[in-house]
């Protein structure tokens, strides 16, 4: 019989009551160190002071009033964003999927908008992820996202990611935009190369291409700037966000220039609940803490940390680690092992992770963690490590 909760999802039989800072507790009395972060969600850790007091603080003025109307606190969002950022306009959705569908619309209309309505392809990765909606699941492409799902919406295109002849050659005269994640996430950890980032900026200019980056994922602070692309200084015309910017409150921007969006006009788009008072207070509660003096510093440091503890345990069992990759607190560990089983021992063992592609375990703590929890975390592995060797 099939369960009340529709089982589209392989659930691990374990559930979580409470959370604190960096640690989750399991309605069966277990407290587990949370390297997950609910996918690259829940930046600040649980129960973050200033976060619950902002949630209760708008909770008692307003939660959601519609799109009817002008939205303060969106608005401040809006302007916060566009001055960290390169973009000069926001649209905000309520989750992942919804903002890539905005960059996805937003793309072909700027085409339309500007004399060339036949342009509506989308260049994607090999491995990329954009989502589980019917025209993000043709963007992110393969046969695990797409199958029984047919007619999938027609307009993308997959060429390897990180390799730019490759790209140029799949540029089409119908072809509108690039769609690229700087860091690879349910790929499997995969940083674009800076230089590849820079080369796609390039390309885009060269045959009037929008560049969109989606940084669902490995942006809002999780490489220890901002946003990841600014590792490259290589600015795209439209980007996505979702996953950390409402500190586990759901929702979803799809920031632009304003060239970029120059067809998304009154009428063309919209979300009943996107950007409501209640989401907007937690986005910007989020980038109070992010956007203070030395938090972003910080997140790079204890990245490199993390990163060379880690190294020296992925270097000592060769056996079970393969390699560890990525960029600031999104790292990933390729297992030697099956990563899936890796990852159960180490939840075993007090560590929450996340699977990914290519044999990958995601590390992704929340970006307050501190090197105590680190060491703890560090031990982890390495005692799982031991344990599958003995
Ligand atoms: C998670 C993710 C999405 C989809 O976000 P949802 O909120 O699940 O719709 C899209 N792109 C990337 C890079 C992601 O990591």
């Amino acid at each position: 019989m099939i369960s009340p909760v529709m089982p589209t999802y392989a659930r691990v039989d374990l559930a979580f009551e409470r959370g604190d800072g960096a640690y989750l507790y399991s309605t069966d009395g277990r407290r587990f160190l949370d390297f997950a972060s609910g996918i690259a969600v829940t930046c600040l850790g649980h129960n973050h002071p200033y976060l619950v007091k902002a949630l209760v603080d708008q909770a008692h003025k307003v939660w959601h009033v519609s799109n009817l109307w002008r939205i303060p606190e969106g608005e401040r969002l809006a302007q916060r964003l566009v001055e960290r950022t390169f973009a000069d306009t926001v649209f905000f959705a309520n989750s992942g999927a919804e903002a890539n569908e905005c960059a996805i619309k937003l793309a072909r209309k700027y085409h339309d908008e500007t004399g060339n309505p036949g342009r509506f392809r989308i260049i994607t990765a090999e491995a990329a992820f954009h989502g589980r909606t019917l025209t993000t699941i043709a963007a992110t492409g393969g046969y695990k996202y797409t199958k029984g799902f047919d007619p999938i919406p027609e307009g993308f295109d997959h060429v390897a990611f990180g390799n730019t002849n490759e790209m140029r050659a799949a540029i089409r005269d119908d072809t509108a935009a690039i769609m690229i994640e700087p860091v690879q996430g349910e790929g499997g950890i995969r940083p674009a190369s800076l230089a590849y980032l820079r080369e796609l900026r390039q390309i885009c200019d060269e045959f009037g291409l929008l560049l969109i980056f989606d940084e669902i994922q490995c942006g809002v602070g999780r490489t220890g700037k901002f946003f990841a692309h600014e590792w490259a200084d290589a600015a795209p015309d439209v980007m996505t966000v979702a996953k950390g910017i409402g500190g586990g409150f759901p929702m979803g921007a799809c920031l632009a220039t304003e060239k970029a969006a120059v067809g998304m006009t009154a009428g063309t788009h919209g979300s009943t609940f996107g950007g409501n008072p209640l989401a907007m207070a937690m986005g910007n509660a989020v980038l109070d803490v992010i956007l203070e003096d030395g938090f972003l510093p910080r997140v790079e440091r204890i990245g490199q940390v993390l990163w060379n503890r880690m190294s020296d345990v992925v270097a000592r069992y060769p056996q079970v680690l393969a390699e560890l990759r990525g960029a600031g607190l999104m790292l990933g560990l390729r297992c030697v092992v099956p990563s899936g089983d890796f990852g159960t021992k180490l939840r075993e063992n007090g560590l929450v992770t996340v699977g990914a592609g290519e044999n990958v375990v995601r590390l992704l703590p929340p970006l307050i963690i501190g090197e105590g929890e680190i060491d703890e975390a560090v031990a982890i592995v390495e005692k799982t490590c031991r344990e599958w060797n003995s």
